[in-house]
């Protein structure tokens, strides 16, 4: 018979499954704990890859007691640092066929099915942002990934869109609250950024308009980046001012909502998003606030033509793949990379199963609980809020703390499981912050950890 790794083992495959199962029906999952309280993991892991192999129910004993436990659960209702996870049981279920059917979605050619259905659910989302019927693009890796592939776009085809004026030396305008990525993504790139300061951390169509007049080299700007929920504070750029500003100098728009764009399912606070049918792109992540697994982002274009033209990959062995049928098309054309994990799946999935109307009850419910927090911040005599939650990202002060006091807090609270939140620094100032995405954390368990800082 075969090699013994490709035989089906039915005592593996219930010790993983009966693993899967215990974990989905945890309500709520446990917070954990972080590198700063792993002890020992390496000392943990010894001898534990060998030639013989060990046995699979040691392996995930060692897993299950040592190393699950020294990673903070992200899909906590008690996470609320950095940007949480909340993915649905459908997403997440469906996650485990997309492994166990290998399934990849690199090309129409070799799984259509796949690619069609991440488009429809791509197609979603390009339609909440108001974009036109001809809109696409595919789902990368992060925000980080696809903000760079976007980017990447905007640069070779400067030259098409400026009618032959490219500059030689481009720069891409940027706010100072635009997310590290894109700096980042910049520097791959090999083109500078003119950095437009901002009054109160809102990219505007004055403060835009203004850089783009006042700097020595303004006329070099070929695109612009908005961010559309910055990751520090949740603030929504002028994403309709901003935009006018592209069109009129013909700039490449694009937004990276990468946290922010999931609120475009929420009516309340949808009229923030105003402009956003104006972009040549945009990004999304699925796997923050559209609760789908990791690793999956939305990235999005206007006209997907102008991606494919720059990132289609002309290897002569990769001609194949490009066949002239219409509905042909092959995700590895509009990002960086070619094979890919059919990541767009899970969501798809708890799209179809859950419906668009949960997806806007999750999201509401979520911005419902940033407000609650701000007004018992409000009310809590020794807190401070710093500003009104745009979204659901909430600062606060502590008086009298500084940065010890906030590093302090947070191991305690996170040692005694309290809660997960980490300082911030705004203006210059450490700072308390929450981000909400989990709709199940509750006005409850946000005071449970706000009674911590008396
Ligand atoms: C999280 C985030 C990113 C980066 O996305 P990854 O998925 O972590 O690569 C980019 N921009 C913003 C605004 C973000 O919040």
């Amino acid at each position: 018979m075969g090699n013994s790794m490709f035989v089906y083992d039915e005592q593996m495959t219930n010790l993983i499954f009966d693993y899967c199962r215990w974990r989905l029906a945890l309500d709520p999952v446990p917070l954990d704990f972080g590198g700063a309280q792993a002890m020992a993991l390496n000392a943990t892991l010894q001898g534990l890859i060998n030639a013989e192999g060990t046995d699979p129910a040691r392996v995930m004993e060692i897993f299950d007691n040592e190393l699950a436990t020294a990673v903070v659960s992200c899909d906590s209702p008690r996470f609320l640092s950095f940007i949480p996870a909340a993915p649905t049981k459908a997403a997440l279920l469906f996650d485990m066929v997309v492994a166990c059917s290998s399934l990849q979605a690199t090309s129409w050619m070799e799984a259509a099915g796949a690619v069609a259905a991440e488009n429809q659910a791509l197609g979603v989302l390009a339609g909440l942002a108001g974009l036109p019927a001809g809109a696409g693009g595919c789902f990368v890796a992060g925000g980080s990934a696809g903000n760079l592939s976007a980017l990447m776009v905007a640069r070779d085809t400067a030259g098409h869109r400026m009618g032959g004026r490219a500059p030689e030396r481009p720069l891409v305008a940027i706010s100072e609250e635009a997310h590290s990525s894109v700096g980042k993504a910049l520097r791959v790139l090999g083109v500078e950024s003119l950095l437009v300061p901002c009054e109160d951390h809102r990219l505007t169509e004055d403060a835009l308009r203004f850089a783009l007049e006042s700097h020595p080299r303004g006329s070099d700007v070929i695109a612009v980046v908005a961010t559309a929920g910055t990751t520090n504070a949740g603030i929504v750029d002028d994403l309709a001012g901003v935009g006018a500003v592209a069109q009129e100098r013909s700039l490449w728009f694009h937004v990276d909502g990468a946290y922010g764009c999931a609120a475009l399912f929420a009516p309340s606070v949808r009229s923030r998003f105003d402009g956003i049918e104006l972009v040549d792109s945009f990004v999304v992540d699925p796997h923050k606030w559209l609760f789908a697994p990791f690793d999956c982002a939305a990235l999005v274009y206007r006209e997907p033509n102008l991606a494919k033209a720059v990132h289609t990959q002309d290897a002569s062995y990769l001609d194949v793949l490009h066949g002239d049928a219409p509905e042909e098309w092959n995700p590895s054309d509009y990002a960086y990379h070619l094979t890919r994990r059919a990541r767009g799946l899970p969501l798809w999935f708890s799209l179809a199963v859950n419906g668009t109307d949960a997806y806007r009850d999750a999201v509401e419910a979520v911005l419902t609980v940033a407000q609650e927090c701000a007004d018992l911040i409000d009310r809590t005599p020794h807190l401070e809020l710093i500003r009104r939650p745009e979204l659901s990202v909430v600062l606060f002060r502590r008086t009298g703390w500084d940065r010890s006091d906030y590093e302090r807090w947070s191991t305690w609270i996170l040692n005694d499981q309290i809660g997960f939140v980490m300082h911030t620094t705004w203006e210059g100032e450490p700072v308390g912050r929450f981000a909400f995405l989990h709709p199940d954390t509750t006005l409850e368990i946000v005071g449970e950890i706000l009674d911590t800082t008396a």
